[in-house]
């Protein structure tokens, strides 16, 4: 029997038969699978299978038979136990879970697998406002599914937009426009252009460093909304 070793976040879970759990894993080798946990629900759970729990990180070990891969043995690298004790941040984290599993690409596993690693370690361990990671990491998903929005100068001409107060944003061409290209296009505010520009700067592991206005999370959430719903099909739940 072949083996593979995969480290995984489990995003949902549901449990199945007598004593097993199905889980849906991000996995930074191979994107979203699906692994049977054996007898993890039985009154004597199976050990060697520690990871089984929502936002739980580990490393599995696994095996396919019968078109089904279960799980051989799994270790816990992060249990990320905050985020189940506390609304604010349950609700982000999932989230995130629902729209990883319906945007998962592929061909950059890695780069999303740690944009969610450090997004749920800030949720769970560190001071950063919910909001603030939740734009961050909206941002930086935008950027890896291949949808960078142009910021600093105008999509239609190429011009500068760098002194204008209020910037319109094209969802079509992906980007600002200078006032000569724009016509009834949402308007947003330098300031929440400038910090989603530097957003985009920020590695996954610095998004923890995210501070926003109220004003600027509104817009954000707006613009990034209508970009990824026009781009990725898909627009950002609301949130409280
Ligand atoms: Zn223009």
């Amino acid at each position: 029997m072949a083996f593979d070793k995969l480290n995984g976040i489990v995003l949902r879970y549901a449990d199945y038969k007598e004593n097993d759990r199905i889980l849906t894993v991000l996995t930074r080798e191979r994107g979203l699978v699906s692994l049977t946990a054996r007898g993890v629900r039985s009154n004597r759970p199976n050990a060697a299978c520690a990871v089984k729990d929502i936002f739980c990180c580990g490393e599995f070990v696994v095996y396919e038979r019968n078109g089904i891969e279960y799980i051989s043995s799994s270790s816990v690298i992060e249990a990320f136990y905050p985020i189940r004790e506390d609304y604010d941040r349950f609700s982000t984290a999932a989230q995130i879970a629902a729209t990883v599993k319906r945007v998962g690409n592929p061909a950059k596993n890695d780069e999303l697998y740690s944009l969610v690693y450090y997004t749920l370690s800030f949720i769970a361990y560190s001071e950063a406002c919910c909001k603030d990671l939740l734009i961050g990491f909206y941002a930086k998903l935008i950027v890896i599914e291949g949808y960078e929005p142009i910021i600093t100068y105008c999509a239609g001409c190429g011009k500068s937009v760098l002194n204008y107060k209020q910037i319109r944003f094209s969802n079509q061409l992906g980007g600002s426009l200078c006032d000569e290209c724009a016509s009834d296009e949402a308007a947003f505010s330098a300031e929440s252009m400038e910090a989603l520009r530097r957003i985009i700067l920020l590695e996954s592991r610095e998004l923890y460093r995210i501070r926003l206005t109220a004003n600027m999370q509104s817009e954000l959430f707006k613009l990034l909304s209508a970009h990824m719903e026009y781009s990725m099909g898909q627009s950002i739940p609301n949130i409280k």
